[in-house]
């Protein structure tokens, strides 16, 4: 029996493990993800990031590491690859979740750290797509290197395909830019800078087309064909095809929780972290209330608020003595 079982590894998800292992809780963290840093991992791990306290800068990969070494001490259980279905209470109050991997987790209690839910890509329609996914076609980006020198398709027509296009216009051969609006949704800054790429002929804008059928075979792309309102059609040859439709955050099965939702965000107490379920707290962007701000160091502060709460529920309300942790240290082994 864990004492805290966390669901959702993002960031606020890997804090709370830290701040429950500094009152001696151990925890359980559960993700549908293959590895720990929710957004900042699968989204924009190569972003730098620059409102977290005391780093001017830092990659979201560099922080999500660096949050995954300062919980070592207190060596968390991962069951990740797994959405969290549902969540049972036992006669004794503890709690049962169970996973998709039919994995039977119990804890005292639970922190529900699932940023806006299990997410997965939006996905085009077109037939054989999931033959070239991971391959050839990708819908975020981890290893820029792959496409050094190479031909890039990159579909959508917001801040992410604007970014990335020019991030990789540094060393792709040439990317190529569809977008099925002849506008962008991006900053004139942004766009001045496009357009400078086009100049220099990096980038070449396909507008107003849209993703038609994609042509290759065992998951190597060799071409994109792409259609227009007037049904004319354009083959572009590539090597990859980079989506940015954005994403579906689907909070799914927390819905059926039993757990007080409003507009897809969990109602927490403020005072505690603590949902409408005693002993099932809530921290980070799945959470709402008055003045919520959707940033890594809010969920940071949540998830030291619900672990304070978590402590008391289980040692039957007994609040734990305050101490900073330069006075508790941490352990070493
Ligand atoms: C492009 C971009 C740039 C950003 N830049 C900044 C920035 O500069 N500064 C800043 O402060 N914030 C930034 N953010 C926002 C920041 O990433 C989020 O506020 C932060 O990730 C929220 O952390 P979280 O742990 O609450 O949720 P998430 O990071 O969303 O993690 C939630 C995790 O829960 C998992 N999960 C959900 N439901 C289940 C389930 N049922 N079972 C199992 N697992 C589940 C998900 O798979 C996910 O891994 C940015 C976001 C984006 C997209």
């Amino acid at each position: 029996m864990f004492d805290v079982i966390i669901i959702g590894a993002g960031p606020s998800g890997l804090f709370s493990v830290f701040q429950a292992g500094m009152m001696g809780l151990n925890c359980a963290v559960i993700d549908t993800l293959s590895s720990p840093g929710g957004q900042c991992n699968a989204l924009y791990p190569e972003k730098p990031i620059y409102d977290i306290p005391g780093h001017p800068r830092i990659l979201a990969q560099e922080l999500i590491d660096l949050l995954h070494k300062q919980i070592e001490p207190f060596k968390p259980t991962f069951f990740l690859e797994q959405q969290a279905l549902s969540i049972n209470q036992n006669e004794d109050q503890s709690f049962t979740v169970t996973t998709a991997a039919n994995n039977k987790i119990g804890g005292k209690t639970i922190i529900v750290a699932a940023g806006g839910g299990s997410f997965g890509p939006n996905r085009p329609v077109i037939k054989n797509i999931l033959e070239f996914e991971n391959k050839s076609i990708f819908y975020s980006i981890t290893k820029q290197e792959i496409f050094h020198n190479k031909k890039i398709v990159i579909a959508g027509g917001g801040d992410s395909a604007i970014d990335w296009s020019l991030s990789l216009s540094g060393i792709a051969s040439k990317i190529y830019l569809i977008h099925r609006r002849n506008k962008f949704k991006a900053t004139p800054e942004s766009m001045k800078k496009i357009n400078t790429k086009v100049e220099e002929s990096k980038i070449e804008l396909v507008i107003p087309y849209q993703l038609h059928k994609i042509h290759g075979e065992n998951g190597r792309l060799n071409s994109i064909e792409v259609i227009n309102f007037d049904n004319n059609t354009k083959l572009i040859e590539a090597d990859y095809l980079l989506l940015f439709f954005g994403l579906s955050m689907n909070i799914g099965p927390i819905l059926d929780w039993g757990i007080d939702i409003e507009n897809k965000h969990i109602k927490v107490d403020l005072s505690t972290m603590q949902t409408n379920i005693k002993g099932i707290f809530a921290v980070g962007d799945i959470i709402t209330y008055p003045g919520k701000l959707k940033l890594i160091l809010s969920g940071f502060a949540e998830a030291a608020r619900a672990c304070h709460s978590a402590y008391s529920i289980i040692n039957n309300g007994t609040e734990i003595h305050f101490e900073y942790s330069t006075t508790k240290g941490v352990p070493t082994k």
